[in-house]
């Protein structure tokens, strides 16, 4: 067992800044960064609190009564999310993911999903808007959410056994609701693409050794034939509170060979660059894949890294920019926006800089990196920059 990290130093304190190239990078949609990843995927933390203690992300001995959460006049409002947000499209993000802490605790949340919705793209694609929750208050706002214009949620569910899921979430937090949010969803559209068929409603389940293990085929046999995909993670080392040790880690590979053992499974291919999941769709008794049964899909964040195609950025609640889920310190964006004469131009050019020069993956050199290259207490937790 490894020792809990408690962080000394609270890097949510420490950034740096967003300056200004000596010429201007104009948003123009060819950004890539220096290994060459363009800037598709925008992840935006709208609160840095939740209503859980999912013991591998806000664990109770740090989160408590006196942890300092960020004072309400440092985040970003409502305008600057969506104008930094404005740029970041123009820039080449085609996919905006809101996300916390619990999203679904900011106040008023539908209304800022209409402004971010409205954002025309330069080619007139649509933007792909959604929201990863822990379900909890989903029932009571997916319909507001999907008619401001939401295009989809993505749920996080770690058991179907009550009593396995209350001691995850560490509030004792019934199952049911969150099932109950998950049919709310399915009811209010979200997740259906044009052709009516749910395809966007997913489920994640993050896998960790002697606590849901035994979860994985109970899970996988609720959802599949329902339209909604589930994807299994690997428990990350992310953030420096949860005490994380690779003997929690179960590799994908075994999740799928489990699932394997009770139900035929087939790989599929990628539907697009970048993306996180390797899926697999349930075969029928004769061995071909069966469209109605649906697919599941594994997340080896661990062990098989997928930087090379990481084509994400992450904004915090206060908005820094980070460019790693890994990374130690973020870009002050909101310093340099809240300054008078800073123009949306000036936004495009430092985001275009600090993209341009990104080399992070960490998660192909984890095994190779020294230790002082990003100690687990100098990392930001995951409730902050978001997941
Ligand atoms: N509160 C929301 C939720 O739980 O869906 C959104 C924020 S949460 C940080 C985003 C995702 O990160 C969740 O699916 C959660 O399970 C996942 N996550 C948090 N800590 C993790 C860890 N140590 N390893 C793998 N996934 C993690
Ligand atoms: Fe909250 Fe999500 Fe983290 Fe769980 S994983 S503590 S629900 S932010
Ligand atoms: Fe992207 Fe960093 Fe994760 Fe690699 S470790 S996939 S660069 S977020």
């Amino acid at each position: 067992m490894s020792e809990r990290v408690i962080p000394l130093v609270d890097q949510r304190l420490l950034s740096l800044p967003a300056t200004l190239p000596a010429r201007p990078i104009a948003a123009e949609g060819l950004l890539r960064d220096s290994l060459g990843r363009p800037l598709h995927d925008l992840r935006i933390s709208v609160t840095d609190r939740c209503n859980f203690r999912c013991n591998y992300c806000m664990p109770k001995e740090v989160f408590n009564k006196d942890y300092a959460y960020l004072p309400h006049g440092d985040l970003l409002n409502f305008e600057e999310i969506t104008r930094l947000a404005q740029v970041f499209v123009a820039h080449g993000v085609r996919k905006i993911r809101l996300t916390g802490g619990e999203p679904l605790l900011r106040k008023n949340l539908e209304i800022l999903v209409a402004q971010l919705a409205n954002i025309p793209t330069p080619d007139g694609s649509p933007l792909d808007l959604t929201l990863t929750t822990n379900g909890s208050l989903l029932a009571r706002k997916a319909k507001a959410l999907k008619e401001a214009g939401l295009n989809r949620v993505t749920v996080s569910l770690d058991s179907l056994d009550d009593a396995v899921f209350r001691a995850m979430n560490d509030v004792d937090f019934p199952v049911a609701d969150v099932l109950d949010g998950i049919a709310a969803a399915q009811a209010a559209g979200l997740g259906v693409d044009a052709d009516g068929r749910l395809t966007g409603l997913k489920v994640n389940m993050v896998v960790k050794r002697r606590t849901n293990v035994d979860q994985i085929v109970p899970m996988a046999r609720h959802f599949r034939g329902t339209g909604i995909t589930l994807r299994f993670i690997e428990y990350m080392d992310v953030g420096a509170t949860n005490g994380w040790c690779m003997d929690d880690v179960l590799p994908s590979a075994e999740v799928i060979e489990r699932l394997q053992q009770v139900f035929p499974l087939l790989p599929l291919q990628a539907t697009a660059a970048g993306e996180t999941a390797q899926r697999w769709g349930y075969a029928n008794a004769a061995g071909e894949l069966d469209p109605a049964l649906g697919e599941v899909g594994v997340i080896s964040s661990v062990t098989q890294a997928f930087c090379r195609d990481c084509n994400r950025a992450r904004l915090s609640t206060e908005g820094k920019l980070y460019l790693c889920l890994f990374a130690t310190q973020g870009y002050d964006l909101r310093g340099l926006m809240r300054q008078a004469h800073t123009s949306d131009a000036d936004i495009a050019s430092a985001i275009g800089h600090i993209w341009q020069g990104r080399d992070d993956r960490y998660s192909e050199l984890r095994a190779s990196l020294p230790a002082e290259a990003a100690p687990a207490a100098r990392r930001v937790e995951m409730s902050y920059i978001g997941g």
